[in-house]
């Protein structure tokens, strides 16, 4: 008896042991995935330009003044219009809609019409073929399970890019398109930078393996980004939103500028870009509040506030009810600012001091 008591005491304790070291396990591995949750949400909306979650830069007015032509020629090749800022996007890394500097051809659309650049001297025409040649490139990607990534560097390199994406797992990237863009310069030596070993590009020389990241600077997943587009609950603070910082553990950008970033920074011009309440509510901070210059604050409810700071100027006082996508300031770098932005934040429970991360808030 006492031993099979014994046996069990042993057994249980054994037992017991494993199940401590399958919870550690299992406590590790949860600390773990929260850790990679929280990175992922960290580095997701900490973009830049490039970020896919938020959106473009906004494209001169010497590109947007070509948008009703490419919409008129989407239409007639039947490109779906929303796809139009990714048009207008590659106009901008081809010429920025110059016509002088382009001499006509503001797509660089020559070489997929005739063979040879120049030939396309008519932006109209320009335009025309971008929208054909592009619509081709949609068709083949798709047919090719490529993502649009991919489509949109063929438009630099060429559509023998997306075969070689197509064997090569289907997704575009930047390793991917120096591969090819080698192929290309060990098939062609003349690609070489013009022997300037300076050059960026080099000795990645055919094309420009970082296209995709300049015209997507300017779109977001594809898809328009709108006047006060609605994000969620919230519209956006400032239109277009471009997201320069985001919440979170960041270096300072500089001296007395806090390192622990309580908001998100986004990109404005001084002195023009409205700012907007994200919702309706009552104004309970109009005035300068610190290293946030001139800076309002905006209750709307539930306990929830949100802060908009380094305004040039503010347009709303202290007490003002306020209707959601209202002006309540005017761009600037008051306070302590690098530069123009406007850093936003989301206060829960009380004014000042309560940040939560913003990023949830403006999900689709
Ligand atoms: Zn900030």
């Amino acid at each position: 008896m006492g031993n099979s008591k014994e046996v069990l005491k042993t057994g249980s304790s054994l037992l017991l042991k494993k199940l401590l070291a399958s919870s550690v396990g299992l406590v590790i591995v949860a600390i773990a995935l929260v850790v990679i949750i929280i990175i992922g949400v960290i580095s997701g909306s900490d973009g830049n330009g490039n970020g896919a979650l938020i959106g473009g830069k906004a494209l001169p007015e010497s590109v947007m003044q070509w948008e009703g032509e490419v919409l008129e020629a989407m239409e007639r090749h039947g490109v779906d219009e929303s796809q139009v800022l990714l048009l207008l996007a590659i106009m901008n890394q081809e010429s920025q809609g110059d016509i002088f500097y382009s001499n006509g051809d503001i797509f660089q659309s020559s070489e997929s019409k005739c063979g040879y650049i120049g030939c396309i001297t008519d932006p109209i025409e320009s335009i025309d073929q971008a929208v054909k040649y592009f619509k081709g490139v949609l068709a083949k990607g798709e047919s090719l399970g490529v993502d649009i990534q991919t489509m949109i560097q063929s438009y630099n390199f060429g559509g023998a890019y997306m075969d070689f994406i197509a064997s090569n797992g289907g997704e575009h990237s930047e390793d991917l398109a120096k591969d090819f863009s080698m192929i290309q310069v060990q098939k062609d030596p003349s690609y070489n930078c013009n022997g300037n070993t300076e050059n960026f590009r080099y000795p990645y020389c055919y094309g420009d393996f970082t296209y995709v990241g300049k015209v997507m600077a300017y779109v977001s997943d594809g898809n328009m980004v709108g006047d006060l587009e609605n994000f969620g609950d919230f519209v956006a603070p400032v239109s277009p939103m471009v997201l320069t910082s985001g919440f979170g553990g960041r270096d300072s950008p500089i001296e007395g500028a806090s390192t622990n970033h309580k908001g998100q920074d986004l990109d404005c011009t001084l002195g023009v870009s409205p700012i907007h309440t994200v919702k309706s509510g009552v104004v309970t901070h109009a005035g300068t509040a610190g290293g946030l210059g001139n800076a309002v604050v905006v209750l709307h409810g539930d306990d929830i506030y949100t802060t908009y700071g380094h305004m040039s100027s503010l347009t709303v006082s202290n007490g003002d009810e306020v209707e959601q996508g209202e002006q309540i300031g005017v761009c600037g770098s008051t306070g302590v600012s690098s530069g123009a932005h406007l850093h936003f934040e989301i206060n829960v429970g009380g004014m000042w001091g309560n940040q939560i991360d913003p990023y949830p808030y403006f999900q689709k």
